[in-house]
């Protein structure tokens, strides 16, 4: 048996509760959280981290990424959606699987070090020369050791269709539903405590056609896969449902079978009463991503009318070539100052952005049973703050601290009780050859584009 004992640590469990622990501990064993309480453990463990000074929360739940856009970061700076992915899309057309391995071990490890322990990414561009994009970023993840849900994502509607991608960066229907099909039948783990789960993804209502978002839900249902989309991003999007299918981008989703339990969407920025409402009756999921929300001057997505219907509200950091800095932890603070700008100082408290960052990405995901918490039962998916720097010190609420303040520094990241970060740094790569590796994948692809 492998165990790991965290004890001395202020522990927000993040339960139905809200239980805390001013001075507990956190037992793992084999994996599994035994034992989480105040006070000292009922046993000692192999490996014991003091936590004297740090605050130990549930692994935070990235719900959102494109890993492959770290490669392409600082492109079209003050662009909205559109015209961003339109100076985006050629370059993307060079991507290949050197570059997806580099751009994958880069954002997991900048991932892991705010605190992520498990998270999904959305790929959808495909190119006919670029090799097996989805093999590399499986390997990738693998080697830095994040629970990891790729969503095999898909394009189909080119701009000589309608669309707004190049037609050299789509695929055909059939080419992307079979594709599809082989990544779960390859890759998908249902078991329980599993590290790596595929999910049905095509891009968005301005890529995909009609036919193939109806055929992915299937496809997903036969399979037993949850479904991913970016949805209701921007008011040109909003425009163009309007006008190519005379209805709202969640009337355009539910028509085409793309609500319920097992979906969660990207972003939501834009939703009328009713949407919201289809949301919260459908038990349909969303991927709050406030920071790239700003970048792209898309709006705010209106959280706490989507919590106050009951939805699913994870966090993501999307993809880097909008969110430069592709960290989690301080989505919890942009969360938080979102709403709030939104809706006034009550809009949603500290400890309602770490459930976002926490449970509620568990729920998106469909693993609340299993992430999410810390309770006896659940993985032992732990990150563990320093509270006593500089940063923090003094402040004497630990969650406040953690959420209002500046990003801390990890004393440890455990997936599964294996630490994947210790004292700040990276226990599973090397940083510095993960940036070297970075480096020239992007200064490849750039090249390729001129
Ligand atoms: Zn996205």
């Amino acid at each position: 048996m492998t165990s790991t004992l965290i004890e001395n640590a202020a522990i927000a469990t993040v339960d139905a509760a809200g239980t805390e622990y001013a001075r507990g501990h956190v037992l793992v064993e084999d994996g599994v959280i035994t034992s989480v309480g105040a006070g000292g453990p009922p046993r000692r463990a192999e490996l014991v981290i003091d936590g004297t000074g740090c605050l130990a929360t549930p692994g935070l739940v990235n719900t959102h990424h494109h890993l492959y856009q770290w490669a392409t970061r600082a492109y079209a700076q003050d662009s909205i959606l559109f015209d961003w992915l339109k100076a985006l899309y050629p370059v993307w057309a060079g991507l290949d699987a050197d570059v997806v391995y580099a751009t994958t071990g880069a954002g997991l490890a900048a991932l892991a070090l705010s605190g992520c322990t498990t998270s999904t990414d959305h790929h959808y561009v495909f190119p006919r020369e670029g090799g097996d994009v989805f093999a590399a970023q499986v390997e990738a993840a693998r080697a830095i050791g994040l629970r990891f849900h790729p969503c095999r994502g898909s394009m189909d509607l080119g701009a000589s269709q309608g669309g707004l991608p190049p037609d050299n960066v789509v695929e055909t229907t059939e080419q992307a539903l079979a594709a599809t099909a082989e990544a779960v039948d390859m890759y998908h783990d249902p078991s329980p405590g599993s590290m790596l789960r595929v999910a049905v993804a095509p891009c968005s209502p301005f890529s995909v056609t009609e036919d193939l978002m109806r055929e992915a839900a299937s496809l997903a249902r036969a399979k037993g896969v949850r479904l991913h989309t970016h949805l209701a991003e921007t008011v040109e999007e909003e425009e163009f449902c309007r006008e190519r299918f005379d209805c709202t981008p969640v009337q355009y989703a539910e028509r085409l079978g793309w609500v319920g339990p097992d979906v969660w969407l990207a972003h939501t920025v834009h939703l009328d009463d009713a949407s919201i409402a289809t949301l919260g009756a459908t038990g349909t999921g969303v991927a709050h991503c406030p920071s790239s929300n700003a970048r792209l001057g898309a709006g705010i997505a209106p959280v706490r009318a989507l919590l106050g219907a009951n939805v699913p509200v994870g966090l993501g950091v999307d993809g880097a070539a909008s969110q430069e800095a592709g960290r989690l932890a301080p989505e919890l603070r942009q969360a938080l100052y979102f709403a709030r700008l939104a809706g006034g100082p009550a809009a949603l408290t500290a400890r309602e952005a770490l459930r976002l960052g926490t449970i509620g990405g568990a729920r998106c995901l469909g693993r609340e049973a299993e992430i999410g918490s810390l309770e006896p039962g659940k993985l032992g998916d732990i990150a563990l703050w320093r509270l006593d720097t500089l940063a923090h010190a003094g402040i004497a609420d630990p969650v406040a601290a953690l959420v209002l303040g500046t990003e801390p520094p990890l004393a440890a990241l455990l997936v599964a009780g294996a630490p994947v970060v210790r004292d700040g740094r990276l226990t599973t790569a090397d940083e510095d050859a993960l940036a070297a590796r970075l480096t020239s994948a992007s200064a490849r692809l750039a090249g390729a584009a001129t």
